[in-house]
């Protein structure tokens, strides 16, 4: 049976990687720290599934990272794990250093030492997958052409700072040392299971309470949405037929500005679950714009669609009404995360293992 070790697989996007990974057959060592945005709840499917191995740790852990890849000998590294909020990370960009490059570094030295003990037939089979962003290269302008995986680095927040940093390490360590990485680099993800500070769920959970929509600004900035489940696809096809060392980015073909988000979520619950007081629009409030607040990212995914045959499936304003229907259906999880109850799941679910 393939085996992956997968990083920060208790995160938004993890999850829905590593439960895409089971349905394909693929054993998951799955290494997360369980911070804030760790949720091993969103992996309750796999409570009971002997090829779902959930250790708690670090990326930065050089011993246990070693053990694991010793242990169980996984045909790639997928590399989720990351601080991944631009506002925390205005507040404290230290510990997105720390995560996002000394972690990545340490993981990527590990991981080579490793590969570099294998027979040759193995490491040339075995995969490290970056997971990135595409605000590592900067801020667009309305008309812009889009970024492709050639336009320059130019991040603007401690957060794309950091994840820029980690890329050139993944990079440096296939040019440096031959290590087989690909990297891709995708926009703004949605979908179910999204830790509610990021602005899909934290307007459609603060709307059902009757509390304010904070809009950044006048709400014109502009971001592309990629469904979660086809980054997830697009990102088993790159571990499949992605050429070495390359970059790919994934996109959603689906910019759209902050305030027509807003709208769209408030419409959805208008029709789904009509509020006493009004329309759900009434309670957008325009608060103070981020401090260096990039104004447009929009995507250029044609390699990937063009080498390896890659499309979104899903369409945004589908995408986006699933999305709200499934947190009105799952108001455990939701209750959970709020109260911070999901954190004690670990222990009655996990205890023994
Ligand atoms: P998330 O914050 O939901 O999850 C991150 C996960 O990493 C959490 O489970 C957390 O516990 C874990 N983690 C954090 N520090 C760790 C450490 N030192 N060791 C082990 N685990 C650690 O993030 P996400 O939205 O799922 O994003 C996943 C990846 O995709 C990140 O690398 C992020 O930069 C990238 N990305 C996300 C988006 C997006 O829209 N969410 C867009 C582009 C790229």
């Amino acid at each position: 049976m393939p085996c992956q070790l997968v990083t920060g697989g208790a995160g938004f996007i993890g999850s829905a990687y590593v439960l895409q990974a089971r349905r394909a057959g693929i054993r998951v060592i799955n290494l997360d720290k369980l911070t804030y945005a760790g949720n091993a709840a969103s992996l309750s499917a796999l409570a009971d599934d002997p090829d779902h191995i959930l250790v708690r740790g670090d990326i930065g852990n050089e011993e246990l990272v070693a053990f694991l890849l010793q242990t169980h000998k996984p045909d790639a590294v997928v590399n989720f794990a990351a601080e991944s909020h631009v506002d925390r990370s205005i507040v404290d960009p230290d510990a997105f250093v720390r995560t996002n490059v000394l972690g990545t570094s340490a993981l990527l030295r590990v991981v080579k030492d490793w590969w570099r003990s294998l027979p040759a037939d193995k490491a040339a089979r075995f995969r490290f997958l970056h997971v990135s962003t595409d605000e590592v290269y900067g801020a667009l302008q309305p008309g812009d052409p889009a970024f492709t995986e050639t336009t320059p680095y130019s991040p603007n927040s401690p957060y794309s700072a950091s994840k820029a940093a980690s890329d050139h390490m993944v990079r440096a360590f296939h040019e440096t040392y031959g290590l087989p990485v690909l990297l891709t680099n995708c926009s703004n993800n949605y979908g179910p299971r999204q830790f509610p500070e990021k602005l899909i769920p934290l307007m459609i959970l603060n709307a059902l309470e009757g509390k304010p929509l904070p809009v950044y600004g006048s709400g014109a900035n502009i971001r592309d949405w990629l469904h979660v489940e086809d980054h997830c696809a697009a990102i088993a096809r790159v571990l499949e037929a992605g050429l070495v060392g390359r970059s790919y980015n994934i996109g959603g073909h689906a910019e759209r500005t902050n305030l027509e988000v807003v709208h769209a979520v408030c419409m959805i619950l208008d029709e789904l679950v009509p509020w006493a007081h009004g329309a759900y629009a009434g309670l957008i409030t325009y608060v103070t714009d981020r401090p260096g607040h990039d104004f447009r990212y929009a995507i250029d995914c044609s390699r990937i669609e063009k080498e390896l045959g890659w499309k979104p499936v899903h369409r945004f304003d589908s995408g986006l009404r699933e999305t709200v229907k499934w947190y009105l259906d799952n108001s455990t999880w939701v209750e959970h995360v709020r109260s911070g109850a999901y954190r004690d799941w670990l222990a009655v679910n996990y205890g023994q293992r």
